[in-house]
């Protein structure tokens, strides 16, 4: 346990929540978790919340610490809470005369929809039951409670799977004719609770407890155990939680939505979170409890349907909603009970929404003056703006509809339909797209639903937990299609006439809840007007700038629409490549002398040439940093014989020259072999011809008055001479071709280098000598650094996170400590001999909204990314500076 953990520790274990004493707040999710943090909060603002008390998360972490054991005195606290609970509300735990039941709930600092244990209707044994019978007078709501009682603690507490319980509940209901739950009278109602008594007795050798306190206990020990249960371990490793004590319990005293057509539940947003439209969304079901809503059972009617339900309950939800939303000052995700027409409030929190909803909400809430544009920009969530730019259904494409569900999270999905998680993670890692096909899922599906494509149910609402999940992920998801028919055992789903099986593709269309047979074109993004507000706010704000790698002018053109202000790295490999550009690169490799190879290399020129002007055009007004030509040779040529082969017959030479060239040119670690700038010390007419194509392209350019920026770079510098022996045959190269060009304007073409060995950065107060610019490569400086090769990563880096040997992939989110060291060093010496040498990052880092935040504080000019990460790296980049406020 850390001694920070010890310091909460030894304070309360409990918080009493009511509207005479109310110890918590709002700012206490660590302590209280989200759920207990907002109860006592809501109470405190004098919304209507049945009173009860929340046990800490810190008692949570003493439970694990003492190897899964309660607290010693933490059952004396809930005695006392429960005291104080039965004098407020008149009602005793474990009496029969007035019973109080009470509701169990978890509730971690993050919220975890779904994936922890709650009970409901605590309290309840063979005797109360009666009582609450009589008192209510109506018999069929208690033993309703009852045996919902026993369902849940045989499942959640005691272990036993949900599907004994459901088996002969399908079966009495059928006995008595009761087409749904509600359906079923006393008598049934009554042999049912005797069969599930029997089941719990079958499977656990034990009886269900009558003792209240007895129950108490065991559903607290359970709530604790939910933290780490599979599926919440695997959904805090998906969502990178960290760091938490563990789950808080929240006992409250219960209301009941089940006490007949006066009486309902529900859950909603005081936003849409699909779109983030200023509109109350939500759904209920009358006569039901809780859990009905969320677990996706029973498809719930739209809140609005409300109006003609209960309008006094209906424009009260709405007054909770506005006091809600101005007390937060964001969306929130709100469930409530309704209990013989009175409204009670039992949870608030902040709503999980799409990356287009967040942007809608963060805008909005600034034009209403709610929040300031800097908690706008705080509020997005920079990753989730790829959520923005994922394509959606071509509006044009024919479209084969077969059923409409509920729209639950946008965005469009097409892949062949599976019918269980695991078989979704199988064929998603076969490289298959897949839609989750399940009539609910259960939080027991989250590693399927992560896996999938996009997510399909046949019940449920729009919130339940598929649809929360799947929004809080960007995922596409369409819920409660009524319509189909899903057979799981026979992996099939009947629609109308059409039966579709696991080899035909779908498509669904989170927007409108269309399913849809076959594949559908797919087109670009539209930029909503709140995203391009958003994006002028972050540009206004930041001060690192944003370049991209782009090296065609097809994605530079990608990257200047979204932003980018120049190139940061315009990889030239590819250059040699095409069709007739390789013929003449193999020939330069094979060639036996300096002039051969120039000879060859010169067919390459007007290809190069051509490329260069091309993504000068499109970036015109704007540096273009082109990096001279980095692989080793060795990748020119085919590695197998049988090619090799091939290709000696088409270039006409032996086949054995070219299989001992290969050999030659073999290295153990080509990573770390003859690459980079050692390729151009060893032969500098590749860098030559490289350069004479970017003067020649810049010189063309500006006779067309094109005003083009170039910068060249060179790779791999480990030792400053090979930057200044570099450098000079790169100004000599430029000066040759401005004169033969006879070229007479000014072109000023700055010469830099990548920082991306770790001793160009421990010595970069000498490379920077000879370097107009730095530009960190964090590919090569985290594989040369942690000694990692970055090509290999995959046999053990899943392992060592898993295990937690590594927090986080350093190839993805920059090591601050390690390789930023080197970074923060680079930066600082470069700048000793250079004070305004301008640095920038190239690495796939560039584009990772934490290792920007790093790049902010080491004082860099700019970052580079790919052309889809630029609206995420300007976000993140102002986030970098108002997180350093
Ligand atoms: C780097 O090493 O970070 C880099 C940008 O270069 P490349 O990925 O091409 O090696
Ligand atoms: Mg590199």
């Amino acid at each position: 346990m850390t001694s920070q953990n010890k310091k909460i520790i030894n304070k309360k274990r409990i918080y009493y929540f009511s509207s005479k004493l109310t110890e918590g707040n709002k700012e206490m999710r660590e302590l209280l978790g989200g759920k207990g943090a907002n109860l006592a909060e809501m109470t405190s603002i004098g919304l209507p919340v049945p009173p009860g008390f929340t046990i800490t998360t810190a008692s949570c972490a003493e439970y694990y610490d003492a190897e899964e054991k309660l607290p010693t005195d933490l059952m004396d606290s809930v005695y006392e809470n429960m005291q104080r609970l039965e004098k407020e509300t008149g009602k005793y735990f474990g009496s029969s005369d007035n019973p109080l039941l009470v509701s169990v709930r978890s509730g971690s600092a993050v919220s975890m929809p779904g994936m922890m244990d709650t009970v409901l209707n605590l309290g309840l044994n063979d005797q109360s039951v009666e009582k609450l019978a009589l008192i209510t007078g109506n018999e069929r709501f208690a033993l309703d409670a009852y045996r919902r009682l026993i369902n849940m603690f045989g499942d959640v507490v005691m272990g036993i799977e949900h599907h004994h319980f459901e088996t002969v509940f399908d079966k009495i209901k059928k006995r008595y004719k009761a087409n749904r739950d509600s359906e079923l009278g006393i008598k049934g109602l009554r042999e049912l609770i005797e069969s599930y008594k029997q089941i719990v007795k079958e499977h656990t050798r034990k009886k269900f407890p009558q003792d209240p306190y007895l129950q108490l206990q065991l559903a607290i020990e359970a709530v604790f155990r939910s933290w780490n249960i599979p599926r919440a371990i695997t959904y805090r490793r998906i969502n990178d939680i960290h760091g938490l004590l563990g789950t808080a319990v929240n006992v409250q005293s219960m209301v009941f939505g089940n006490m007949g057509d006066e009486s309902g539940t529900g859950v909603a947003f005081t936003r849409d979170p699909s779109t983030g439209k200023n509109e109350f969304y939500g759904e209920f079901l009358i006569n039901a409890q809780g859990e009905d809503v969320v677990a996706g059972i029973r498809t719930p009617l739209p809140v609005k349907a409300m109006k003609k339900w209960r309008p006094d309950i209906y424009w009260q939800l709405l007054k909770v909603k506005k006091i809600l939303e101005s007390h937060y000052r964001d969306m929130q995700d709100i469930e409530f009970t309704i209990e013989h027409g009175k409204l009670f409030m039992l949870q608030t929190r902040i709503g999980k929404r799409t990356g287009p909803a967040a942007v809608k909400i963060a805008v909005d809430m600034v034009k209403e003056k709610s929040i300031t544009q800097s908690t706008a920009l705080l509020r997005v969530p920079a990753n989730d703006l790829n959520q923005l730019l994922l394509p959606s259904f071509d509006p044009k494409a024919k479209r084969n509809v077969l059923a409409t569900g509920l729209p639950a999270s946008p965005g469009a999905a097409s892949g062949y339909p599976v019918f269980t998680s695991d078989e979704a993670v199988s064929r998603a890692e076969n490289g298959e797209s897949v839609i989750l096909v399940r009539r609910e899922t259960s939080p027991e599906d989250i590693h399927g639903m992560h896996a999938a494509a996009g997510i399909l149910t046949s019940t449920g609402g729009s919130t339940s937990h598929a649809a929360v999940v799947a929004r809080g992920w960007g995922k596409c998801c369409i819920a409660g299609a009524g319509e189909l028919n899903i057979d799981v055992k026979r992996k099939k789903i009947q629609v109308n006439d059409v039966t579709i099986t696991g080899k035909d593709i779908i498509s669904i269309d989170g927007t409108s809840g269309e399913i849809i047979l076959g594949d559908v074109r797919k087109c670009p993004p539209n930029f909503s007007k709140e995203f391009k507000i958003l994006m002028k706010w972050a540009d206004k704000k930041r001060k690192l700038l944003i370049r991209t790698n782009a090296d065609s002018p097809k994605d530079a053109k990608i990257a200047r629409d979204f932003g980018a202000e120049g190139i940061g790295l315009c990889r030239t490999e590819h250059m040699f490549f095409g069709d007739q550009r390789i013929i003449a690169m193999r020939q330069m490799i094979l060639a036996d002398n300096q002039q051969d190879r120039r000879l060859a290399l010169k067919k390459i020129l007007p290809y190069q040439r051509r490329d260069f002007e091309g993504i000068f055009t499109v970036m015109k007004g704007l540096p273009v940093t082109i990096r001279l030509l980095d692989p080793p040779l060795h990748e020119f040529l085919p590695q197998d014989e049988k090619s090799q082969r091939q290709l000696a017959r088409s270039m006409k030479v032996p086949a054995e020259k070219i299989i001992k060239r290969v050999y030659q040119l073999h290295e153990v670690n080509p990573m770390l072999g003859h690459r980079g700038c050692r390729l151009s010390i060893t032969y500098p007419e590749i860098l030559e011809i490289q350069v004479r194509a970017i003067t020649e392209a810049a010189i063309n350019c500006r006779r067309k008055r094109i005003d083009v920026q170039p910068e060249i770079m060179i790779p791999l510098v480990g030792i400053e001479s090979e930057l200044s022996v570099l450098r000079e045959l790169v100004e000599n190269t430029i000066a040759r071709i401005k004169q033969k060009k006879k070229f007479k304007g000014k072109l000023d073409i700055p010469i830099g280098t990548m920082i991306e060995i770790p001793r160009a950065a421990l010595t970069a107060d000498q490379v920077a000598t000879h370097a107009d610019f730095f530009s960190f490569g964090t590919n090569d400086l985290t594989q040369m650094t942690f000694g990692y090769s970055r090509d290999d990563i995959g046999t053990f880096i899943p392992e060592y996170l898993n295990e937690r040997i590594l927090e986080k992939n350093p190839f993805q989110t920059i090591d601050s400590t390690g390789v930023g060291q080197l970074v923060e060093m680079a930066v600082k010496k470069g700048r000793t001999t250079k004070p305004k040498l301008k640095c920038g990052i190239c690495g796939e880092h560039g584009g990772d909204p934490e290792s920007i935040v790093f790049f902010q504080s080491v004082q860099l000019n700019y970052i580079s990314c790919s052309p889809f990460r630029i609206p995420i790296a300007r976000l993140a980049a102002a986030q970098a500076v108002l997180l350093a406020q």
